[in-house]
C-alpha cells in the first residue's frame, strides 16, 4: 500500500522570515499554495517556494492563522511519542520551577510548551483541557492518552469553548475526556488559602491560575489595610486580603455566581460573615459612583477581563483601562497602593505603563511603579513568541504626603 505524503504548505517567498525565528503562526496572507490535501487539524509539510523544509504544522484553512507549527525538526513526526516528549518537557519545567505542595497549577501552556492552541490546568487530581486549534483537536484523543500516562492522572475534562474557537471554525466541547464527570466544585489549596473551583460551569478551565503568585504578593500588602477587589470572579484577591487580617474588604464583579462561590470560599477558609462585602455591578459605576461618595481605600486591585481581545481593539480597550485607572488613583489614601493589571496580548507592557502613567497625571498623583508583575513560572513564554506575554501588571505606591 503507498503511503500518502503529507501536502505541503508553501509559504511566498518574502514571508520565511518568521519561520526562520521559529515564531509557531503562519497566516493565511503568508502562503503562496497548498500541495496536496489536508482536512483541519491534519500536518503538513510548511516549506520555502524552493522546497526546503521550514516545519511541521497543523493545518486550518478556517482560521486567518492557516497552519500552527509542531516543530522545526524535519526528522520529528506528529505522533504519540512527539506528544509524551512535549509533555515531559512541561512537566519538568514546572517541576523545577514550582514550589512543591502546590494544589493547581498549568500543566500546559499552549504555544509557549510547544503545543499551539492546548492549555491544560491541574485542580487537585483532576486535569482540564482546552483545544483551541484544529491541530490541538485533532489529536485530542492521543494527546489524553498522553497526559493520562505522564501524569498518573485518570480524570481529564474538556472545556474547549469560547470566543476563539468561532475564529478557528471548531465546534465547542465540555464533558469528560477519561474518568468521571468531576465532583464539583473541587477544593483546591493556593499557599494555604481553600478556593472552590468549578470547572464545569467555572470561566475558562475554572479559576485564574496566572494570578497565582499576584493574589499572595496582595496577601503581604493587606494587613491593616481598606482593600478593594474590582472583577474580584471568586474572590482570588479578596479573600487572601481578608486572610492576611485586612480592615476591610469589599469586592466587585457583575456576575452574581461568582461573587455566590466568592461567599462559598470565605465560608471554606472560616472567614467570619461578612468579611468580604460582595457587591454585584459595573465596575465602572461603582468606582464613579464610590469617588462621588468620596470613598477611599489603602489598596485597589484592578484584574479586569481582557479589553481588547484583538489588535483592532486596543484604541477602545486602552481608554477603558485608562478609565478605570484613573477612577482608582482618586479613590487611594495617600501612601495607598494600586495593584492593576491588563490581561490583552495586544496591550504591550510598555503601552500599559503608559496608560496608567496618564491616569495617574489625570489624577493629580506623582505615583510610582514598584514592581511589574506577570503570570506565575507555570506559563512560561516561548521568546519566540511574545504573543504570549498577556498578562501584565502594576505595583503602584502613592506618596504618603503631598509635596
Ligand atoms: N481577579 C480574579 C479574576 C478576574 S476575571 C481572580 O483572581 O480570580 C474578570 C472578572 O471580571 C470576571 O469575574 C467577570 O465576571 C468580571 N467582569 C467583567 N466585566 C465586568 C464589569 N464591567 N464590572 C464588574 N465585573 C466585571
Amino acid at each position: 500500500m503507498a503511503t500518502l505524503e503529507p501536502a505541503q504548505l508553501v509559504v511566498k517567498p518574502d514571508r520565511e522570515r518568521s519561520l526562520l525565528r521559529r515564531h509557531p503562526w503562519i497566516y493565511s496572507g503568508a502562503v503562496q499554495t497548498l500541495r496536496g490535501t489536508a482536512r483541519p487539524g491534519e500536518t503538513v509539510r510548511v516549506c520555502a517556494h524552493d522546497d526546503t523544509f521550514l516545519a511541521w504544522a497543523a493545518y486550518n484553512p478556517a482560521s486567518r492563522i492557516v497552519a500552527r507549527v509542531w516543530t522545526f525538526d524535519e526528522a520529528a513526526a506528529i505522533d504519540d511519542a512527539f506528544f509524551a516528549r512535549r509533555i515531559a518537557d512541561a512537566l519538568s519545567l514546572r517541576r523545577m520551577l514550582l514550589p512543591a505542595g502546590l494544589g493547581a497549577w498549568r500543566v500546559i501552556n499552549a504555544e509557549s510548551d510547544g503545543l499551539p492552541g492546548l492549555t491544560v490546568d491541574r485542580y487537585g487530581d483532576q486535569l482540564v483541557l482546552q483545544a483551541t486549534s484544529a491541530g490541538a483537536a485533532f489529536h485530542r484523543e492521543r494527546i489524553v492518552s498522553a497526559l493520562a500516562a505522564a501524569t498518573g492522572v485518570s480524570d481529564i475534562y474538556e472545556r474547549s469553548e469560547g470566543d476563539v474557537l468561532e475564529l478557528e471554525g471548531i465546534p465547542p466541547a465540555r464533558g469528560a475526556l477519561l474518568g468521571a464527570e468531576p465532583r464539583s466544585p473541587i477544593a483546591i489549596d493556593e499557599h494555604g488559602l481553600r478556593v472552590a473551583v468549578d470547572v464545569r460551569a467555572g470561566h475558562k478551565t475554572g479559576f485564574y491560575l496566572d494570578q497565582r503568585d499576584n493574589r499572595a504578593l496582595v496577601r503581604t500588602l493587606a494587613p491593616g489595610c481598606d482593600v478593594l477587589d474590582c472583577f474580584s470572579y471568586t474572590g482570588g484577591f479578596a479573600l487572601n486580603a481578608a486572610l492576611a487580617g485586612a480592615r476591610s474588604v469589599t469586592a466587585i464583579d457583575s456576575s452574581d455566581e461568582a461573587l455566590a462561590a466568592a461567599r462559598d470560599n470565605a465560608r471554606l477558609n472560616a472567614l467570619p460573615d461578612g468579611a468580604i462585602d460582595c457587591q454585584r455591578g459595573d465596575v465602572f459605576e461603582l468606582l464613579r459612583r464610590s469617588r462621588d461618595a468620596r470613598r477611599s481605600y489603602d489598596l485597589i486591585v484592578l484584574d479586569p477581563p481582557k479589553f481588547a481581545p484583538t489588535a483592532r481593539h486596543v484604541e477602545r480597550a486602552a481608554r477603558a483601562y485608562k478609565d478605570i485607572n484613573l477612577l482608582a488613583f482618586k479613590l487611594l489614601r495617600p501612601g495607598g497602593v494600586l495593584v492593576t493589571f491588563s490581561c490583552s496580548a495586544a496591550i504591550q507592557v510598555e503601552l500599559f505603563q503608559k496608560i496608567v502613567a496618564g491616569a495617574a497625571a489625570d489624577a493629580g498623583i506623582d505615583a510610582a511603579f514598584v514592581r511589574r508583575l506577570g503570570a506565575g513560572a507555570d506559563h512560561p513564554v516561548a521568546l519566540s513568541f511574545p504573543e504570549g506575554d498577556y498578562l501584565k501588571g502594576l505595583l503602584c505606591a502613592v506618596p504618603a504626603a503631598a509635596s
